[in-house]
């Protein structure tokens, strides 16, 4: 999809980060943004802002593990705004910790948000998409483990490799319909996710443990803006996989190049 003038584009957990930048950046494009959250007041936030920068949004409550929700929230989109040409599944949690110390609760919440928030959202919207008969665009973020499997992190990784799968899958499935799909795999961003997500462990003292990983992700210091950018342009450009930072590039390469160097590495980094 070239052109993003006027479209309607829908953006799920775009109250923060890499869903509030993308956001920010279709509206830059011309979208006419559906700014979606399970946070009422972080979404009115980021439509808040677009409107002030001449951009049009609006902020509606959507929570992507319920299809009462979502439905709901689509409904009330479509009838203000038209129906979302592009939809990026954004929203996303963090769940770290081994597999022996990873609760039966921390499970079912990341893979109710992270992997089927992804594929009810898509349930909602693709079917209408290929019923208008128009080019259409769906992003979905993933991450770079969604490629590569490191310790500490099986819950998170599982959400992510189902979501390259589902989009692989989908992305053959739709061109037939004009429809593109884009998996995005950022690296580390600089947002909330480490301090909003879940960390269990039965040998580290939590709060350091976070505290190492937030330090980590400040210092590496990548924006979610230049996420944003990439976003724009896999849709302009109808691109498959799309890794982003450096650290991605190198960890989809190496997964490729050398799965078992890949294996030795994974055995020594821990999320
Ligand atoms: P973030 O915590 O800054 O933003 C996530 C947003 O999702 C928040 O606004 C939150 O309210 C919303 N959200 C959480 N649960 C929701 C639900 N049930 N329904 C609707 N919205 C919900 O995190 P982020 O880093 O911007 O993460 C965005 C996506 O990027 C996630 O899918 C994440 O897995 C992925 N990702 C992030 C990184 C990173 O380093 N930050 C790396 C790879 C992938």
């Amino acid at each position: 999809m070239k052109n993003l003038s006027g479209k309607v584009a829908l953006v799920t957990g775009a109250g923060s980060g890499i869903g509030r930048a993308t956001a920010v950046a279709l509206a830059e494009q011309g979208a006419r943004v559906a700014v979606t959250d399970i946070d009422p007041a972080s979404a009115a936030l980021t439509a808040e802002f677009i409107r002030e920068q001449g951009g049009d949004a609006l902020d509606r409550v959507l929570d992507v593990t319920d299809t009462d929700s979502i439905r709901q929230s689509m409904d009330e989109i479509r009838a203000t705004m038209g129906l979302p040409a592009v939809l990026v599944n954004n929203a996303g949690i963090a769940v770290a910790g081994y597999f022996q110390d990873c609760s039966q609760e921390s499970w079912e919440r990341v893979v109710a948000i992270n992997l089927m928030g992804v594929v009810h959202c898509s349930r909602a919207l693709v079917p209408q998409m290929i019923a208008s008969g128009q080019p259409g665009h769906v992003v979905n973020i993933a991450s770079i483990l969604g490629h590569v499997g490191i310790q500490g992190v099986s819950a998170y990784c599982m959400t992510k490799f189902g979501v390259v799968g589902f989009s692989e899958s989908l992305r053959a499935e739709l061109a037939q319909y004009r429809i593109g799909v884009s998996t995005i795999c950022p690296g580390m961003i600089r947002t909330e996710i480490v301090r909003s997500g879940v960390l269990e462990s039965s040998e580290d003292d939590l709060q350091t443990r976070r505290q190492a990983v937030e330090t980590l992700f400040e210092k590496r210091n990548y924006p979610p803006e230049r996420v944003a950018r990439a976003i724009v342009k896999a849709i302009r450009r109808n691109r498959g996989v799309v890794p982003v930072a450096p650290e991605a590039w190198v960890g989809y390469y190496l997964k490729r190049i050398s799965p078992w160097l890949v294996y030795r590495v994974a055995r020594m980094v821990r999320a």
